[in-house]
This record gives structure tokens, C-alpha cells and sequence, in this order.
């Protein structure tokens, strides 16, 4: 196969990507004893059931068993091939990799992988020609300027390659046709526009200043441009349309650069706009995050979830800011979060905050001093209400109270009340009163919820169970199969294709024969990042660690294998005996006296150890 990626590649940076260190990009690890753990990526839950060993470089999920190692980690969270996921380890750890996927190879991953591809070149071309004409040249002055007077500092304008889009019609689109790139392609990207009237091709960003958007691993995948000149028509802030490789609802602007700093802090600072981000690195906060003109959605909250427990929403300080920074705090919160929002005075943004007051005030008094989410919730509740009427006093309690039902702690609660009581001159008795019945009410609704909810999980035990003592052996015999080639050829020496009687694991079994026709050794870490499928992979990762006896392995092998086949013959007799009353059932006394036979058969084959 042309194009392919060699073994001693392939076992360099499966080596070099420490399992520990790769899944920790993506989510928060405890060490606990000699393994570390984590809320499972793979399915939701509120207790950290995913477990990952560094001695032996593999991660297990108890609650869904997702198994595997570094590289088939990488593969189940980005829903990527494994080349892809070489791609991304190596250039992780540094080792240089060309890899010209063969086409095979890429067709199987994705077919419009190379579209995005020829997406991502052309953004990376952008960036550094934006970026040059701002730097380098005289038509870049007047940007250069404003830029270093609103306070950014030519470090940032490198780290975050801004540039300069002259007003030219087409520099780039001439640009872009002269690199070869497909101009029907770039039109989808976002960079440039097709004239309906005669099909020809222009700039999208003229004469604005020219911030990249970043994906969390740092390509750049769209713009956003600033007109210089404000006293015009057109909008200030023109940003990229959704295209193939820009997704307003997954972006968080500044993630691959504030990942380090997110995972020591422990917490991220969540914001509205990428300008506020960019200002908010100059007061020296580096953890902080945008959505990209959307407000937050369940994917951005599952981004954060996987990096940290703690998020502080810093949003506009007028009414659509404030708005905004409820909704995220309640969805958040929603996600078992603890939620801060730093509130911001007389309807600034942050980066107007930050000019009119400077970068320590920003930090001292609005970064590090949030208010506490129920605190905050309160804060909004009362906004535009007036306690002298008795409507908006009722409903202040009313909106207070739904916060605090079930969320507190009793001290917290008793704090609140007391608060309440000295905003609204009622007594704290009554309100007390009020939460416990809006809490009962609370609890019927998610009794009820709960019992709609039992009836089909019990039955999904009980049929795990019935399965228990063949898949047992089933997996035994794998994991034998996972250590030893000589397994597998004793196996099909024996005649025996069939070995397992569920289909999973008769699946793997081809795909392990295929394997060692290849490879002719043991290497379950490889033999797992051939298989696409990552139920596959979970059968395998849990047969390969369960615990073999080496001393007597072929005692064990035997043993699985009569055991399964002995399942083998029931299952058959079970369908027998169903064919035999059928027989019966049409009066075909022959037929029927048959198949009595043939079951007779079979039960004499299982009492004399077939
Ligand atoms: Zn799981």
C-alpha cells in the first residue's frame, strides 16, 4: 500500500504520546492510587467511572466499556481514522511525519477530508499574507497604528497573526487562483464570493483588520475582519460564514492557546467576543475564551466539560450581556459546573472596561472578584423590579426560589432566605415555607420521571446476565487469542472456524486472523488501531486486560472452548426441540421422531465431553 505509514513510525509516537498527558488535553484527570480518573467522554454521567493506567498506557470506561490507548483515544473523540490520528499525535510530540495518505486510505477516512484540507491550506496561506502586508508594508501603517494605540503589543499581533486585508477586490482571490487552490472550493470557505452576474470571484475582507480563528488545535479556520474606518455603512466586525470547517456552535475562540493555562488554573474564564479574549491577555488573563457570534450551546459546554469544573462567564455589562450571561449561567450550571459571572459596571465590555480603567483594576476587581451564581441569580431577579408592588415582590421570590430548590447546601439556604426576607420585608418563615413546597413538588415530578424511566434498564440487566457465564469464556478465549498466534492456528487447525457464538467477537476473530496473516506476532495495542469500529475495539480492550493464567494456559483454552462449544449444542438443541413440537404440532410423527433422535445425539455428545 503506497503511502503508508511505517511500524517503527507508528511505535515512536504511540511511545512518545503518554496516555496521561494526551487524554488531559481533552478532559480533567484525578490520580487516585496508582491510576488516574475522569468524568467518560463517551457517555454521560455524574461519577468519574473512565480510568486510565499509565503503566500500561491504556484508558477503560467502566460504565460503557470505551477501552483502548493513546491513539485510539484520539480517534474516538475527534471521529477521525487512525492516520488522522497519527497525524495529530506526531505533530504533538514533535516527530516529523509525511505522510501522502494513499488515496485508499484517505477515501476510507473521509471523502471530503480533502476539500477541508485544500480549506485549511488556504487559511494558512491567508493568515500569513494578511499578516505580512500588515508588518511589512506601507499599505499595513495606518492598521499597525491603531492596533498599537487601542493597547495591543506587536508580541500579540505575532502570537495571534493578525493582518491587514487591503481594500483591493481581489488580491487574494488573484492570490488564491495562482496557488492552484479551486475557486468554487475557496467560495465554500468562506474567503472569497462568486459575482452571480458573471461568476467571477472577489475578496470577502477589503480594508479590514484581519483576526484568525483558530480551531482548538490551532489551524486557522475562519476570519473575523474590523473596518478601520467606523464612519461608514458597513458593519464593524465582519466575521466568516459557516462553512465545512467552521462551526460557530463548536468554536471557543483562544482554546488551543489557553489550554495550559485552563488546566493549571483549574478554570476558565468564559466571554462574548474574541476582542475581549484578546483583551483580556493583556491584563495577564490568559485562560479566558469566546463563543464566535453565537450564544453558548450544549457543544461549546461538553468542550469546557472535558477541561475543567470551574467556569467564570465575563459577559457585556448591559442588558443583552447580562441576558446572555444568565442563560449561559443557568445552562452551565444545568451541567453540574460551578458558575461564577463576573458582573462589569455601567454597560462596558470588557475591552472598553479595560481601556477606561486599565489591566490591574480589570483583574483585581472584576476577574477575581464574581459574584457566586446563586448570587449572581438573585442580582438578575431583581433588575427592574420595584418592591413596593406586590407583583414584582412575588415574583422576585418566585425566581429566587427555583434557584435554590435542591442546588443548596442548608447554610446557603438560610442565607438566601435571610436575604430575601431583607429585600421584600417578608418574613423568613414564610419564604422557608414556600421552598419546601416548591421542593416537594420538585421531588414528586422526578419520582415520577424516574419510575417512566426503570422499567426498560431492568430488562437490559437481566439479559447481560443471561449471557454472563458464555461471554466469559468467550472473552477468555480471546484474550488467549490477543497473546498468541499459535492460539488462533491451533484453533484453525482444529477445523474450527467458528469459535465464538456471538457475532462481536466472531468478528473480531476474522479481523485477528487477518491480522496475523500481516503481522505474524501478538501486539494487541496494534491490532486494535487497525479496527474502524470502536465496538470492536471495546470487546478487545476488555479481553486483553483480564487476567490469563499463563501457567496453565492451555487448560484454559480447553476449558473455554468446550465450554462454549457445550453453549454451541444447547443452542442447538433449544432450536430443536422448538422445530420438534412444530413437527409434532403438523402431526408429522416421523419428522418429529427424527429430530428426538438428533437431540438425543447432541445431549450424548455434551455428558462425554463431545
Ligand atoms: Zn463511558
Amino acid at each position: 500500500m503506497a503511502g503508508k505509514i511505517p511500524e517503527h513510525v507508528i511505535e515512536q509516537i504511540r511511545s512518545q504520546s503518554d496516555i496521561v498527558d494526551v487524554i488531559s488535553d481533552y478532559m480533567q484527570l484525578t490520580k487516585r492510587g496508582r491510576n488516574y480518573f475522569g468524568l467518560c467522554p463517551f457517555h454521560g454521567e455524574q461519577t468519574p467511572s473512565f480510568s486510565v493506567s499509565q503503566e500500561k498506557q491504556i484508558f477503560h470506561c467502566f460504565g460503557c466499556g470505551a477501552g483502548g490507548n493513546s491513539i485510539t483515544f484520539v480517534m474516538d473523540i475527534e471521529h477521525i481514522p487512525f492516520p488522522d490520528a497519527l497525524v495529530k499525535l506526531s505533530q504533538r510530540a514533535g516527530i516529523p511525519l509525511e505522510v501522502e495518505l494513499s488515496s485508499d486510505q484517505q477515501t476510507q477516512s473521509n471523502p471530503v477530508s480533502k476539500k477541508e484540507q485544500q480549506m485549511r491550506e488556504a487559511h494558512a496561506f491567508a493568515v500569513e499574507f494578511y499578516h505580512h502586508i500588515l508588518m511589512n508594508t506601507e499599505d499595513g501603517e495606518p492598521a499597525l497604528d491603531y492596533l498599537l494605540e487601542r493597547g495591543f503589543t506587536r508580541e500579540q499581533i505575532e502570537t495571534h497573526q493578525i493582518g491587514w486585508a487591503m481594500p483591493n477586490w481581489d488580491t487574494l482571490s488573484i492570490l488564491l487562483e495562482r496557488k492552484g487552490f479551486d475557486l468554487e472550493e475557496m467560495a465554500d470557505s468562506g474567503l472569497i464570493i462568486q459575482k452571480e452576474s458573471d461568476g467571477s470571484y472577489f475578496d470577502r475582507f477589503r480594508g479590514r483588520i484581519m483576526f484568525p480563528i483558530r480551531d482548538e488545535n490551532g489551524k486557522t479556520i475562519a476570519f473575523s475582519g474590523r473596518i478601520l474606518n467606523t464612519d461608514g455603512e458597513d458593519a464593524k466586525y465582519l466575521n466568516s460564514p459557516e462553512t465545512p470547517i467552521f462551526h460557530k456552535s463548536q468554536v471557543l475562540y483562544n482554546l488551543d492557546k489557553a489550554r495550559a493555562s485552563i488546566r493549571k488554573s483549574r478554570q476558565v474564564i468564559l466571554m462574548e467576543g474574541f476582542i475581549d479574549v484578546l483583551a483580556a491577555n493583556r491584563a495577564g488573563v490568559y485562560n479566558a475564551v469566546a463563543t464566535m457570534g453565537t450564544s453558548l450551546t450544549a457543544q461549546h459546554i461538553t468542550k469546557l466539560k472535558r477541561l475543567v469544573q470551574q467556569v467564570t462567564v465575563c459577559y457585556d455589562g448591559d442588558n443583552a450581556g447580562f441576558e446572555a450571561a444568565k442563560r449561559a449561567a443557568q445552562m452551565l450550571h444545568d451541567e453540574q459546573l460551578k458558575v461564577e459571572v463576573s458582573v462589569l459596571p455601567d454597560k462596558l465590555d470588557p475591552d472598553e472596561y479595560i481601556r477606561l480603567n486599565g489591566v490591574e483594576v480589570f483583574k483585581d476587581q472584576i476577574i477575581e472578584k464574581p459574584h457566586a451564581y446563586i448570587a449572581f441569580m438573585m442580582m438578575h431577579a431583581k433588575r427592574g423590579k420595584n418592591f413596593q408592588f406586590e407583583n414584582d415582590t412575588l415574583q422576585y421570590i418566585q425566581e429566587v426560589l427555583e434557584t435554590l430548590k435542591g442546588n443548596t447546601s442548608p447554610t446557603e439556604r438560610d442565607l438566601y432566605i435571610r436575604q430575601i426576607a431583607a429585600d421584600t420585608n417578608i418574613s423568613p418563615e414564610a419564604i422557608s415555607a414556600q421552598l419546601r413546597k416548591l421542593s416537594a413538588d420538585t421531588v414528586k415530578e422526578q419520582k415520577r420521571s424516574q419510575a417512566v424511566l426503570q422499567t426498560p434498564s431492568n430488562e437490559l440487566v437481566t439479559k447481560e446476565r443471561k449471557r454472563d457465564a458464555t461471554d466469559r469464556a468467550e472473552r477468555l478465549l480471546l484474550a488467549h487469542m490477543l497473546h498468541d498466534v499459535n492460539v488462533v492456528n491451533k484453533v484453525l487447525k482444529n477445523g474450527n472456524n467458528e469459535p465464538f457464538i456471538h457475532e462481536e467477537y466472531l468478528a473480531v476473530f476474522i479481523r485477528l486472523i487477518g491480522f496475523y496473516e500481516e503481522y505474524e506476532m501478538a501486539d494487541f495495542h496494534r491490532f486494535v488501531e487497525v479496527l474502524n469500529d470502536a465496538e470492536l475495539r471495546k470487546i478487545v480492550m476488555e479481553a486483553a486486560y483480564i487476567d490469563r493464567d499463563p501457567e496453565h494456559g492451555d487448560a484454559e483454552i480447553t476449558d473455554c472452548m468446550r465450554h462454549i462449544e457445550k453453549r454451541r449444542l444447547e443452542l442447538q438443541i433449544e432450536q430443536l426441540i422448538h422445530k420438534q413440537k412444530e413437527a409434532e404440532k403438523m402431526h408429522e410423527h416421523r419428522r418429529a421422531l427424527e429430530i428426538a433422535q438428533e437431540i438425543i445425539g447432541l445431549k450424548r455428545k455434551i455428558t462425554t465431553g463431545i
